[in-house]
């Protein structure tokens, strides 16, 4: 890798390759901006005429930037992003040349022949016609690869009949949800001023880096994204050494290259750090609205991986790479704001006096509490079923840490029906006369709560690394959206506005303190206690599906116009058929690695052990063989299991793939193939602490995670 010092000023390159409002309000006649913010607003339809003003700029922008090609930038529910590209160029003429062209028509609508989409039932191959609609409030980019430059617009993805196939559509309808009912309830609490209400986001990406070579060694890893096979390295993660660490040059300069890129796109890549795994790494970006976010947070996984490749890296996003070690999440941050500048979750200094905080946090509680089902699910994936309930990412059970301020007033508030105290941060006293005293926080923070409260924002620590946060956020904006409209209907319809709000904050607190916890959520006592609270505790991603098409999800996501039934069903017949797919690629890996590579090496080491045992013992009759023999005798043992459980999943994983797809093929996978799996591995890694390393046919997972 050669080195590159180039320094520069983040502020020149920051959106440098994004259509973003600067640009329009320099490039855009006056009026068509105007009337784009408008629509960007919500307040009128995009016409013709307006989209192919917007279309002839954003197509003359992006070819000063390079771009050959444009392509409708899409979320279907594969959980990564897709495109397909069209170049901008004409029919050649009569002369032979072409012009570069883009409508307005083309910039709103595609249609991509993507029929090999997932989309449960929505669609029959034979009907395949989807629509990719153009999504002004997320801006165009030209992305700049080997590819060459393209311009890509975000779009939702729909069905001829307009059913959602992607993850896009659903989360701006359940924006207008929680805009809707957010403006009903701060008019309610006497703003007058505020326009609209955002859901913001920012999520904290983990990730692992692990060289290439080895990693090319590693099927596994290049099936799965995970290592199926693999012993213990001596040192892991106890000695809490790489948490927060000094970035090694390598991954610092891999570092700098990924906030180079994002930069370029519009994302504010802010922090990075080392995790608390060896290799493993984080990166937040300042929040954004919901639907940026989301996108940003498909571009950041996109980028990770890309520019890994340049560096003689390979980025693992996979939620758990290596057994028994931390595996990687996505801390989702969110919180709702006004268009002037008001964080509602803001609970200012003395939250006890603020009432419309605490409506809206109690409405949270019990947005959380009647729908902890939902939000569980929409962290599923298999991935991180590996994760969730494992003493290291937040436990599979929903619980809402408030932190001491805020439970003490809750506490009142349940007791009394008043709160008439806040618990106020004191001042932190070093110690150290030239070290500055300084107020801390009220709060302490809680790291093994599923959904903290965070000052000014609730974290979701459960989603996967793999995963879209689409989903997340979807199920957050639609069951707040919910909570304020119930808690709005019992407003508007009181003849004493005061009391009725004072009577409905005691209500949710106190119908919904059972979700509220602020202990140690990795604890056996927890799960007892959440049982006796009657807390779900969903422990796997096929238990978890079920919630998404319940009558109460139903209504939910029908009332606020999010979800058809039809769409929730489709999803869940989606899941169903990943979760099997991907458990049943697995297992083929493992078949494949155990038959062709694990088996035949070891068969070669007890060839080697055997002739040592003859060699040895022709050479001098009284040499002691009895290590040689030991070994071979035990490393022979090993071998014998391995193949019996080798041919046991063999016979499972065609008995599962031979079934028809749906929940049975699902539980059949978890129970049974994965079960087999474990049983394959087990040998496997005893073998690997036996076998000599030279023979080994893989990289371990101390050469992974400690020589990158
Ligand atoms: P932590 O200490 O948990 O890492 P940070 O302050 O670094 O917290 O923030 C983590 C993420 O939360 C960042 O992406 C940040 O931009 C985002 N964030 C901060 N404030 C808000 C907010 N009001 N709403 C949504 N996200 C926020
Ligand atoms: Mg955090």
């Amino acid at each position: 890798m050669e080195e590159c010092r180039e320094y520069y000023n983040a502020a020149d390159i920051f959106g440098e390759n994004v259509f973003n409002d600067a640009v329009m309000q320099e490039r855009l006649p006056k009026k068509v901006y105007q009337r784009l913010k408008e629509i960007i607003r919500g307040g009128k339809e995009l016409d013709l005429a307006t989209a192919d003003v917007i279309a002839h700029e954003m197509k003359e922008w992006a070819i000063e930037k390079g771009a050959t090609h444009y392509t409708h930038w899409f979320q279907p529910m594969t959980g990564v992003t897709a495109e397909k590209h069209d170049a901008f160029i004409t029919a050649p003429m009569e002369n032979g040349r072409v012009l570069m062209s883009f409508s307005g028509k083309e910039l709103i609508k595609g249609e991509p022949d993507a029929s090999s989409f997932p989309s449960g039932g929505l669609r029959a191959t034979f009907e395949a016609r989807g629509y990719t609609a153009w999504d002004c409030t997320s801006p165009a980019f030209v992305r700049q690869d080997a590819a060459g430059a393209t311009l890509c617009i975000p779009t939702a993805f729909c069905s001829y009949t307009g059913e959602a196939l992607d993850q896009k559509t659903p989360l701006l309808r359940s924006m207008e949800a929680v805009n809707e009912q957010t403006m009903r309830l701060i008019r309610l609490m006497g703003n007058k001023t505020s326009r609209k209400i955002t859901a913001s986001v920012g999520p904290e990406q983990e990730y692992f880096i692990v060289d290439r070579a080895k990693y090319l060694k590693r099927k596994d890893l290049i099936f799965t994204g995970r290592t199926l096979f693999g012993a213990m390295p001596p040192k892991g993660q106890e000695m809490d050494d790489h948490y927060f660490g000094t970035i090694r040059e390598r991954i610092a300069a891999y570092m700098r290259d990924v906030n180079k890129e994002l930069w370029k796109l519009g994302v504010s890549a802010k922090t990075q750090h080392n995790e608390v795994a060896p290799a493993q790494h984080e990166l937040a970006p300042i929040y954004a609205s919901a639907n940026v976010a989301v996108d940003h947070n498909q571009l950041v996984m996109e980028t990770l991986k890309k520019v890994a490749g340049r560096h003689g890296l390979q980025c693992l996003l996979h939620e758990k790479p290596f057994a028994g070690v931390n595996g990687s999440g996505k801390h989702n941050n969110w919180s709702i704001t006004t268009d002037d500048g008001i964080n509602l979750l803001d609970p200012g200094v003395t939250p006890h006096e603020n009432f419309q905080f605490l409506l809206i946090l109690t409405c949270i509680l019990k947005a959380v509490d009647v729908h902890a089902d939902l939000l569980r699910e929409a962290a599923a994936d298999v991935g991180n079923d590996h994760r969730l309930g494992a003493n290291e990412a937040p436990p599979a059970i929903i619980s809402v840490y408030l932190g001491e301020q805020l439970e003490d007033v809750l506490k009142q508030l349940i007791s009394t029906g008043e709160a008439t105290r806040s618990i106020a941060g004191s001042m932190l006293e070093t110690g150290v006369k030239t070290l500055p005293d300084f107020m801390k926080d009220a709060t302490d923070r809680n790291r093994t709560s599923p959904f903290a409260f965070t000052g000014n924002k609730f974290e979701f620590r459960m989603i996967g690394s793999q995963d879209s946060i689409a989903q997340a956020n979807v199920v957050l904006n639609t069951i707040v959206a919910e909570a304020f409209a119930e808690a709005c209907d019992v407003l508007e319809n009181s003849s004493d506005f005061e009391l009725a709000l004072h009577d409905l904050i005691k209500k949710n607190a106190t119908e919904h303190q059972r979700i509220v916890f602020n202990g140690n959520g990795y604890s056996e006592e927890w799960v007892k206690e959440a049982k006796r609270r009657g807390l779900p505790n969903i422990t796997s991603m096929v238990d978890a599906i079920p919630s998404l098409n319940t009558e109460k999800s139903v209504r939910l996501f029908e009332k606020f116009g999010v979800f058809t039934k039809a769409e929730l069903d489709s999803r869940v017949e989606i899941e169903y058929e990943t979760y099997a797919k991907k458990i049943n690629i697995e297992a083929r890996a493992m078949i494949d690695i155990a038959a062709k590579q694990i088996i035949p090496a070891v068969i070669k080491y007890t060839t080697v052990l055997a002739s040592s045992v003859s060699a040895v013992q022709a050479a001098c009759g009284t040499a002691d063989t009895s290590v040689q023999a030991g070994l071979l005798n035990e490393v022979s043992f090993l071998l014998a299991e391995t193949k019996g459980a080798l041919t046991k999943l063999e016979a499972l994983a065609a008995k599962g793939a031979a079934m028809e797809e749906g929940r049975t093929q699902a539980v059949f996978y978890r129970d049974q193939v994965m079960k087999a799996m474990e049983a394959l591995r087990n040998p496997v890694d005893k073998l690997e602490m036996l076998v000599d390393k030279e023979m080994w046919p893989m990289p371990s997972y101390g050469d992974l995670m400690f020589e990158v």
